[in-house]
């Protein structure tokens, strides 16, 4: 099917209505429209055209939005890269992306040797004359790197249509809502935060965007901006919860998406008791953020939901056979929302599908509803003496010993178990490795789940995107045995 680029569209339908804010501008649709027109000019001046590949490096700023939707009127491909990134791990990505061009914003030129400034590309630029094209839905839009918990990062491809039907599955769960006012604080190098970019605009809504997460500034947003929706990770909404006290939150708020990683049940009640409804989410980046997502009518926190319209999601086992309802296996994902492959990695994209499914790599269980409980990435599975131990089980037991601020389990070679749970945990201030932690994880869980082992840490390695980095507490339990007290 053919479309037009949305911002041209809603400049059409209500040229007036908010479509952007960043701290305290904003932009209508005619004057984002206006924007990106600008930027589509300044770029095809650049020789940027069809199938042409622009690297960007940035934190959230107005101008990324603007590049995105220019990109998108020329048929050239997004590829943002994370702005936490180091030089050293920039260059690989730059390499197997092979950009015509590269933009940084300036603070973070210095990491990307050659690239032009963010902030400043446009000004000066004489035009070029832009081709028509249509706005189809099997043109790659972006590259999205993965964040690489499970190995070299992977640049999945998302076309025009992965990102509409992405979109339209969202809108369709959440229920009719005019034009949502989505608080954008995820990062737009992030699948979680082009999906906010793209939802806005394809429903004729309006970008809250922040430069990072900053809890003070969403309580504001919330209470002052007519915020209607937002996306947090649980460690984001726990510390919006902190911030925010007892304050209400006013009616215009309609829910929260919580995933990107496991969710406490807890969490979700103490969001809930506060009057934030937040919905689990579970999502990839291969799949255009969410594939299931809990319904805002039947949410109680317990599951990450069914999937979202249009989406199919099964559980098999490790023969490849689909298993019923109950039975704990390989989550796959069919729907218009998954990823073309992996962008010049062939042979990672055979190995991503399985008869047309996405091989999702996490271990989850479908109840009689439909609905997905996710256990485990499958490389962070512990097999003990044959039984399956899942990491973020302990890891929630752990979290409910007061000395213990955060933990990670992960699994160690043993010879006569297979494998052993080690964890390491991060102490609150003023507490020392609490003696009692064996017999408080025996309180509830079974014994062959409590860790063989507790290791103080000052902190968690943790990868750009935020998540702990299993592999490097792995290497660290084998080379510093034994793995039991
Ligand atoms: P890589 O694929 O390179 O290892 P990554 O895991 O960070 O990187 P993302 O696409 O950013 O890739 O994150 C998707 C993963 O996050 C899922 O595959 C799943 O493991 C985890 N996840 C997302 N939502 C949930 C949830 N509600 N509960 C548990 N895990 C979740």
């Amino acid at each position: 099917m053919i479309h037009d680029c949305p911002i041209r569209e809603g400049a059409g339908l209500h040229p007036n209505a908010e479509a952007l804010r960043f701290a305290d501008q904003t932009w209508t649709f005619r004057a984002l429209d206006e924007a990106v027109t600008r930027w589509t000019g300044a770029l095809a001046a650049r020789g940027v055209g069809q199938g042409d590949r622009v690297a960007l490096l940035s934190t959230s700023h107005p101008a990324v939005t603007f590049v995105f939707w220019a990109l998108g009127r020329l048929g050239a491909v997004f590829a943002p890269l994370n702005a936490r990134l180091t030089p050293a791990e920039l260059r690989p990505l730059l390499e197997a992306v092979e950009p015509r061009l590269t933009l940084a914003l300036e603070a973070l030129r210095d990491r990307l040797p050659g690239a032009e400034s963010l902030e400043s590309f446009p000004d000066g630029v004489t035009p070029g004359s832009v081709p028509a094209r249509a706005w189809d839905a099997d043109t790659p839009r972006v590259i999205l790197f993965t964040s690489g918990t499970t190995g070299r990062p992977k640049g999945a491809v998302l076309t025009e249509g992965a990102f509409r039907a992405s979109c339209h599955a969202s809108a369709a769960n959440l229920g009719e809502h005019p034009a949502p006012r989505w608080l954008g604080t995820l990062p737009l190098f992030h699948v979680g935060g082009l999906a906010m970019l793209t939802r806005t605009a394809y429903e004729g809504g309006c970008l809250l965007l922040h430069e990072r997460f900053d809890a003070d500034a969403v309580n504001r947003a919330l209470d002052t901006e007519r915020a209607s929706h937002a996306s947090f990770v649980a460690t984001t909404l726990e510390r919006v919860l902190d911030a925010r006290q007892d304050r209400p939150l006013p009616d215009t708020f309609q829910c929260a998406l919580i995933g990107g990683g496991p969710v406490p049940t807890a969490l979700l009640t103490r969001a809930r008791a506060a009057g934030l409804r937040a919905l689990q989410t579970y999502g990839l980046t291969e799949a255009c953020s969410q594939v299931t997502t809990e319904r805002p009518g039947e949410a109680d926190g317990r599951t990450a939901g069914p999937p979202l319209p249009g989406l199919q999601v099964r559980v098999v086992g490790t023969d490849g056979v689909t298993l019923g309802e109950g039975q704990e296996g390989d989550v796959e994902v069919r729907g218009p929302t998954l990823m073309s492959g992996y962008w010049n990695q062939p042979d990672a994209t055979r190995d991503a599908f399985h008869d047309g499914w996405l091989r999702t790599r996490d271990v989850g269980v479908l109840d009689a509803k439909g609905r997905l409980t996710l256990l485990s990435r499958r490389t962070d599975l512990i097999v003990r003496g044959g039984e399956n131990l899942y990491p973020a089980e302990i890891e929630a037991v752990l979290a409910n010993h007061p000395a213990i601020l955060e933990s990670a389990v992960v699994g160690v070679p043993e010879p006569h178990w297979g494998e052993v749970p080690v964890a390491f945990v991060v102490l609150r201030p003023g507490h020392d490795l609490p003696a009692d932690l064996d017999a408080w994880c025996r309180q509830s869980l079974a014994r062959f789940k409590v860790p063989g082992r507790f290791v103080a840490v000052e902190t968690l390695p943790r990868n750009a995107m935020s998540k702990v980095e299993r592999s490097v507490l792995r290497k660290h339990a084998l080379s510093h045995p034994p793995y039991q007290s």
